[in-house]
């Protein structure tokens, strides 16, 4: 469909560091397959996604999120006619940079770098983790991705103007990414939303009658549902609005995509960068549903009392942690402390933590500092 704005591979922008090319993986098949042997990536499944584990052995954690944004991801691009390959080494990618215990996590890690005037952002540690932290190479540091993975990364969440954010400038500030890199966000959107509303009804915090009367887009696929399946368990008739509800996400994202390009009538992968606005979009009534999708997620999950409890108790342990490294500086590694030399205290602490899994972590804290708060 959109085949004329597919990013040609053999159009990218290379390497930082120049090396042959493989007889028969092309650019964006070898950097996904980077991805998929970095130590930071297997690392995903010991992070926390929404719900922490010990709840249940059924919830996501960051790795089963990955995957299902890379399957939802790479179904838009192929549909689309674009490259499957660096779609996916993108979405295999895009949450590498989470530091343990989610949200909640990142935004102390980034209140802690506020107090020297800095700041943790999860898109650029990812950057830094596969040009930096990842070593498997003799030849350079990192994974010595291409530009346009990198590039994709870098712009994740937004595009930036020149000088905005001075440490990605290299990466053509005021500029869209190609069309395989803008799929990724509102891949990402589709996935968590979906799996949050099946992990919380799972963890019983709501009924699908409840979705259905406060989700408008839902209660049409319910009773649509109901009335195909009359016999059928409130479980089975859930998951299957829930399948639905995906099907009806993607094709909406699908459908938006293709409208928004037709209307610019950008005929080339150049004319999808110097487009002033991302072509990447749900169709309106799709994306009202993801609204009202994350509303009843906010009330109903992210600010139910049980993680609110298990967030107030990581965000304490996190900021203790912290202190505690920045005061014992000679605690860290001394392999790390070695690939960190030269950047301030305050950074060399907040990477460290920022690279660990939730269970990694608690190791730590109960280490370095004794037995964890009990879960209240
Ligand atoms: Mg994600």
């Amino acid at each position: 469909m959109l085949q004329r704005l597919r990013f040609p591979v053999d159009r990218s922008l290379g390497r930082r560091y120049p090396e042959p090319e493989h007889s028969y993986r092309n650019a964006f098949q070898r950097d996904r397959d980077r991805i998929i042997h970095a130590r930071a990536f297997r690392r995903l499944e010991a992070k926390t996604q929404v719900f922490t584990p010990g709840l249940s052995d059924h919830f996501r954690n960051r790795l089963t999120h990955t995957i299902e944004v890379a399957q939802i991801a790479r179904t838009v691009a192929s549909v689309l006619g674009l490259d499957e390959d660096l779609t996916e080494a993108l979405a295999l990618v895009h949450d590498i940079g989470h530091p343990p215990f989610a949200h909640a996590g990142e935004q102390e890690l980034n209140r802690q770098m506020n107090r020297f005037g800095d700041r943790f952002d999860h898109n650029i540690h990812a950057l830094r983790i596969v040009e930096k932290f990842e070593q498997r190479y003799a030849r350079f540091p990192g994974l010595n991705l291409t530009f346009e993975v990198r590039e994709g990364m870098a712009k994740h969440s937004r595009d930036f103007a020149p000088g905005e954010i001075p440490q990605l400038d290299e990466y053509l500030p005021g500029k869209r990414p190609p069309l395989e890199a803008q799929l990724i966000d509102l891949s990402d959107e589709i996935a968590y939303n979906t799996a949050d509303l099946d992990d919380g009804f799972s963890a019983h915090l709501f009924t699908a009658e409840q979705v259905a009367t406060e989700v408008p887009y839902y209660a049409g696929i319910y009773e649509t549902v109901e009335t195909q399946f009359p016999g059928a368990t409130a479980r089975e008739r859930f998951y299957e609005a829930l399948r639905q509800l995906i099907d009806a996400l993607v094709s909406g994202l699908i459908e938006g995509t293709v409208e928004r390009a037709a209307q610019a009538g950008v005929r080339s992968a150049d004319e999808v960068r110097e487009w002033p606005r991302r072509l990447a979009a749900c169709t309106p009534s799709a994306a009202a549903s993801s609204r009202e999708l994350k509303s009843f997620l906010q009330r109903h999950v992210y600010s139910s009392p049980v993680l609110d409890a298990d967030r107030r108790r990581f965000i304490a342990m996190m900021a203790e942690l912290f202190e505690f490294f920045l005061e014992h500086p000679d605690r860290l590694p001394e392999l790390y402390r070695e690939t960190a030399a030269g950047q301030p205290p305050h950074r060399v602490v907040c990477d460290y933590i920022a690279g660990m899994t939730d269970g990694f972590f608690r190791r730590t804290y109960d280490q370095m500092l004794g037995a964890m708060p009990p879960r209240p």
